[in-house]
């Protein structure tokens, strides 16, 4: 794991987030050994950020797959938050893959937000369901979305906004730090270390564990990381392997091989079950309770 000593910690700063204000969170590592901000509650001004995503006249997508009993169980709160919270005053398009476009409740929307609905086919397995995303992201990238988008944010439907999730977290590939790993040494974290999965780390691999129920970024950069990811599968599946944490491994081998230029931290996509923890000021993204019985197949 990088570590950016304070002293000569470099001046981080893009048209979003304008110089990263490291200095307000001195407890916390916000640069990592590539010199990509690490942000933080405190550390950027959401007010500029707001004012240069207006100014660059930006649209921003936001995909999310509820295939199955994801569905009913899900989407309404996690669309009903995204509309307080995610881009507020930006241009916005919802994507919604499910394999049941009819049953996708009527939602009104706030101006210059639109929501389209795309048909997927359900899996036998929910690892299916939620591998499947990438090559779906893939060509919806290389379509539509593709062209209407500036950004995209790629999400899990079983969380919910919480606070302002805004243009400060735009970069061109950006990757969330999993909650429940931040802490942990290197060694430990849950890789895959099979070497005949493409996902494969071996153990002086890896920066952090990132999370796959949320990574963003340019049309380009995802497209690149979508087809990685789909790829690796399709390899593991022709082997009769498959990695332990699914499209996750995929994704964590992915940063591996190609850095994120933005690493958000854990407060955007925070489990309220770990407990209270100094570091983490204002979630903005909450995960739902996990209840597997009730959704999985
Ligand atoms: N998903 C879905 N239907 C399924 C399985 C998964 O819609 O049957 C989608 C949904 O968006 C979900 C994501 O795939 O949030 C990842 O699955 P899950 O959240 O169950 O994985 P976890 O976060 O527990 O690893
Ligand atoms: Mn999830």
């Amino acid at each position: 794991m990088g570590i950016c000593p304070r002293a000569t910690m470099p001046l981080l700063r893009d048209n979003f987030t304008g110089v990263l204000q490291h200095w307000a969170r001195p407890e916390v590592l916000t640069c990592t050994s590539w010199a990509a901000p690490i942000i933080w509650d405190g550390t950027f001004d959401p007010q500029i950020a707001e004012q240069e995503a207006r100014r660059q006249n930006l649209t921003i997508g936001l995909t999310v797959f509820a295939v199955g009993r994801y569905l009913e169980k899900y989407l309404e709160h996690f669309l009903d938050s995204a509309e307080q919270h995610f881009m507020v005053g930006q241009s916005v398009v919802y994507y919604v893959f499910t394999d049941r476009p009819e049953a996708v409740p009527y939602m009104t929307l706030g101006q210059g937000r639109v929501l389209r609905v795309e048909r997927v086919q359900q899996e036998n397995r929910w690892q299916d369901v939620s591998m499947a995303r990438m090559r779906t992201l893939h060509e919806a990238l290389g379509g539509q979305l593709g062209q209407e988008a500036d950004y995209v944010f790629c999400l899990d439907v079983d969380q919910h906004f919480t606070s302002n999730f805004g243009p400060e977290t735009l970069a061109d590939l950006v990757a969330q730090l999993h909650a429940w790993h931040y802490h942990w040494p290197r060694w430990l974290l849950p890789y895959e270390r099979d070497k005949r999965s493409a996902a494969a780390l071996s153990f002086g691999e890896g920066d952090f564990y990132y999370h796959a129920a949320l990574f963003g970024g340019s049309v380009a950069a995802l497209r690149k990381l979508t087809a990685h990811c789909a790829l690796g599968q399709q390899l593991d599946r022709e082997r009769g392997v498959e990695a332990i944490w699914h499209d996750e491994s995929h994704l964590n081998k992915f940063f591996w091989l190609y850095k994120p230029t933005k690493v958000l931290s854990p407060e955007f996509c925070w489990d309220l079950k770990i407990g209270w923890r100094t570091e983490i000021h204002t979630p903005r993204l909450l995960w739902e309770p996990k209840e597997y019985t009730l959704v999985r197949n």
